[in-house]
């Protein structure tokens, strides 16, 4: 596997949880299968790895869950956010791409688990409507959501919540 230098930054939803690695791995990729689905609760998992030893815990420490004898996800237990599958078979660790302070910079090179792939996936591409609605359709729920939003920001910061 080809190594990207470079900082990347992340962590969870609620800033509990922060890490740092200066070097990338280029197998990023989505996983559909069954365990990657409920890890994320969604319906596959956007992953790209580093080296165990590239990464370093900046703030907090993720909990874990051991979902098989092969394999830990990572969480933080404040806001529930996944951060990463970890196969105890290798030297590296998939960090989730939703975690990553700029979830654009790896786009995804292939795909596994697709034997539980949603039948639906291929049309999601197809969407016309979409901007009407959610948060962007509605300017003054949107400015209220901005105003008092508790996610930490896409970056590393000194204090947090701040002072
Ligand atoms: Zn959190
Ligand atoms: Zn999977």
């Amino acid at each position: 596997m080809k190594e990207i230098r470079g900082t990347v930054t992340g962590g969870c939803q609620c800033g509990a949880v922060r890490y740092r690695t200066d070097v990338m791995l280029d197998n990023a990729h989505l996983c559909h299968c069954r365990m990657c689905q409920k890890a994320v609760g969604n319906i596959f998992a956007a992953l790209v790895a580093t080296p165990n030893a590239s990464l370093t815990w900046t703030r907090g420490q993720p909990s874990v869950f051991k979902s098989s004898d092969h394999a830990e996800r990572g969480f933080c237990n404040q806001c529930g956010t996944p951060l990463f599958y970890n196969s105890l078979d290798n030297d590296r660790i998939n960090l989730t791409m939703g975690s990553l302070d700029n979830p654009n910079q790896f786009p995804p090179g292939g795909e596994v688990g697709v034997e539980a792939k949603v039948d639906w996936l291929n049309s999601i591409t197809q969407f016309t409507d979409s901007a009407e609605t959610g948060a962007e359709g509605d300017k003054a729920w949107a400015e209220s959501i901005r105003q008092t939003s508790r996610q930490h920001p896409d970056h590393d910061t000194d204090d947090w919540p701040p002072k």
